[in-house]
């Protein structure tokens, strides 16, 4: 950035945190309004609210004392102009504007009474500085330390520097579209001449968010083609295991379920490295699916390991994946922090000898010193909640491993193609049978009364419920101490009944909690955030979110899949705090509206925006800047196939276009893809 002119050390960080390090980035900046200055009325037919230049003659000054700004009249042949300034220094405006002479000046209208004024006009130009009036200014998104004019000069000296480089585009959709190349795009992006051009569907902004996708896309596939040569290994199970599991369930897999089974089977079958999404919403059933996948490479003598989140999914999961298993006999061990000496010795020796098939376990199955005979498959619960090393180090520990990622956060169809284009998705389209939808309520907080009587009249008839508290940040004292209140509050109106996690408790402290609410002994379990993902107790009934308007929707929808996991009618009431902001209103309606997580999902999208849904900067992913997601999605579809067809004919982005192709990779910093050209 500092390489444009004008720009220095400091200037340049304000650039950086305005669009980001690169005079590249600056070029991505692009304007969300702006400003027409051809409207040149006289004077005495100024309107209040209007953006307007005048020609006027300096007549006086009336220096400010006080709190009384400082003014200049000024006056064209039809009236008298003031122009108003605050906190005024030195003699710059004597300088600025000497009494009699003609100035332009540019500015909002206000009015004092019947007075037309000015208060401190964006532009004032001596009658031969005309040239330097832009009629039509873009304006930009601007960041503190950074003045409008500043962000426009060193927009267009970076416009200036544009090189030409050869066109990328299909020149059959370019032609169809209209669109303009890359350099004209960017120019005519940053000179809006109407509102017309700042819309998502003028040429120019669709080619330029069309540029995003592409790279984007081709980025996608071109990691998706070297994995797909990377070898792997044939896992075929015998059925054997799974048969004998599948007896002993006491219900059928839905349909969606035994799809995805299916899917999953004849990807280990292939001789290619398995990289498979398995999506479904929360309580849809996705751990048979994955015991399914672990049995599968059980049966062909190999083994398994399932990676979790939190150190109580994976107990949970230990648990669970026991039980279902024990009818075919197979051991499954465990492995957390809290495993150590002896247990844990005896763990890793079962895993270095195969003699335990498969585990189940926290980040601590990463460790060095975790080592198997032979790992075939590794599961990743929750995979959005590691990073995107870590998906893959579980893998690394065995020969030639499948992955399978399983997520309960839905994600939209148009962000599944720009961020997981490269996995392979086998959906949960469907829930078991017999759940019955959570009737979902908003209830103001002043109303706490009433709901403790409700939840106590509901938990002597022998329901369980959830009662969950806001904690922004586990470190929150206040939070915390909020937390603890709430207990200790409900503890004294159900005395011996009330139990509490957070993410400070110790872990032996909080499975204790967690047993003893799984199982009969505490009914009201008070939380923070940390039974949000995967927690199961079926007998639960209740959910209560405090302070629901602090909870992001996707968070509240998995909060809210805790219950409703039985026959049993259950109800899920958010408390607010009115009044309510207009977004946290639309989330508390949408999620009394729907439990469809995929509909959540696009909504949720819709409220916060592409980076915030995904976790970004977690997941290791760019965000979009030029496309949108929504109204844009056509063109991710066409850049898709663009990508694939480009790949398809020249693998190796030989080409000429396929030259061009890598110079736009290059661009939107994708180079990394650009390098797997090489590396194969
Ligand atoms: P999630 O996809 O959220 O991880 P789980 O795998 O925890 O869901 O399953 C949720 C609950 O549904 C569990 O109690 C599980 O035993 C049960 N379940 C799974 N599949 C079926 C099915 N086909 N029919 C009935 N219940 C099922
Ligand atoms: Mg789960």
């Amino acid at each position: 950035m500092t390489a444009l002119p004008g720009i220095g050390p400091q200037l340049g960080r304000a650039f950086e945190r305005l669009a980001g390090p690169l005079v590249v980035d600056l070029l991505w900046h692009l304007p969300t309004g702006l400003i027409d200055r051809r409207h040149a009325p006289p004077v005495k037919a100024l309107a209040a609210g209007e953006v307007a230049t005048l020609r006027v003659k300096v007549e006086a000054h009336q220096p400010g004392f006080g709190r009384r700004p400082y003014r200049v009249l000024c006056a064209d042949d039809s009236g008298v102009l003031t122009l108003i300034y605050f906190n005024v220094k030195g003699d710059y405006l004597a300088r600025l504007f000497p009494v009699g002479a003609e100035r332009i000046v540019s500015g909002r209208v206000e009015f004092y009474g019947d007075q037309a004024q000015l208060a401190h006009p964006d532009l004032v130009l001596r009658p031969d500085e005309l040239d330097r009036l832009r009629p039509i200014e873009p304006v930009y998104p601007l960041t503190a330390g950074l003045a409008p004019r500043i962000v426009q000069r060193a927009v267009a000296a970076a416009l200036d520097r544009v090189p030409d480089l050869p066109e990328w585009a299909d020149p059959g959709l370019k032609r169809s579209r209209g669109w303009p190349g890359w350099a004209e795009a960017l120019r005519s992006a940053h000179n809006p001449a109407s509102s017309l051009d700042l819309a998502a569907a003028a040429p120019a902004r669709q080619r330029l968010a069309y540029d995003e996708v592409l790279a984007s896309q081709l980025a996608v596939a071109l990691v998706r083609a070297r994995r797909q040569r990377r070898r792997g290994r044939i896992i075929a199970g015998t059925g054997q295991l799974a048969e004998k599991v599948e007896a002993a369930l006491g219900f059928a897999p839905t349909a969606a379920q035994r799809l995805a089974m299916a899917e999953i089977a004849a990807d280990m079958r292939q001789p290619r490295r398995m990289m498979r999404l398995l999506q479904g919403d929360v309580g849809s059933g996705k751990t048979l699916v994955a015991l399914m996948a672990m049995l599968a490479a059980v049966e062909s003598g190999a083994q398994a390991a399932l990676m979790a989140p939190t150190e109580i999914l994976a107990r949970q999961h230990h648990e669970t994946l026991r039980r279902l298993a024990k009818p075919a006999g197979v051991a499954i061990g465990l492995l957390t922090g809290r495993e150590r000496g002896r247990a844990r010795e005896t763990t890793l020796a079962g895993l270095a000898s195969g003699l335990i098939p498969i585990v189940v376990g926290t980040h601590a199955l990463l460790q060095p010193d975790v080592a198997f005979r032979d790992l075939a498959l590794a599961v990743i619960d929750e995979q959005h909640r590691f990073g995107v090393e870590q998906r893959l180090a579980l893998g690394e520990k065995g020969r030639e491993a499948d992955t399978l990622l399983l997520s309960a956060t839905p994600i939209p169809r148009t962000l599944m193609m720009t961020v997981y284009g490269d996995l392979d998705v086998s959906p949960l389209t469907e829930k078991p049978p017999g759940r019955r939808p959570v009737d979902t309520r908003t209830v103001p907080l002043d109303r706490l009364d009433e709901v403790v009587a409700a939840i106590s009249r509901a938990l002597a008839q022998g329901a369980k419920a959830y009662w969950i508290c806001p904690l922004v940040d586990e470190s929150e004292d206040a939070d915390l101490a909020a937390v603890r209140e709430r207990a200790k509050a409900l503890e004294r109106r159900l005395p011996g009944r009330v139990g509490l996690v957070h993410g400070q408790l110790k872990a032996t402290d909080k499975d204790r909690v967690m047993a003893g609410f799984a199982g009969g002994a505490i009914d009201l379990l008070v939380a923070t955030t940390v039974v949000e993902v995967g927690v199961d107790v079926p007998a639960a009934t209740i959910m209560v979110v405090e302070h629901a308007e602090r909870f992001g929707l996707a968070q509240l929808h998995q909060l809210r899949g805790r219950i409703g996991r039985g026959d049993q009618p259950s109800t899920c009431l958010l408390l607010y705090q009115p009044p309510l902001g207009e977004v946290a209103r639309q989330r508390l309606s949408t999620l009394r509206e729907t439990d469809d997580g995929f509909r959540i999902a696009e909504e949720d999208l819709r409220l916060r925006g592409a980076g915030e849904v995904l976790g970004t900067r977690q997941s290791g992913l760019p965000s979009l800047r030029l496309a949108d997601l929504e109204a844009h999605a056509e063109l991710i579809a066409v850049a898709h196939d663009d990508a694939r067809l480009v790949l398809d004919r020249d693998p190796h982005l030989a080409s000429a276009r396929g030259e061009a192709l890598r110079l736009l990779l290059y661009l939107f910093r994708r180079d990394e893809a650009v390098q797997y050209l090489r590396a194969g």
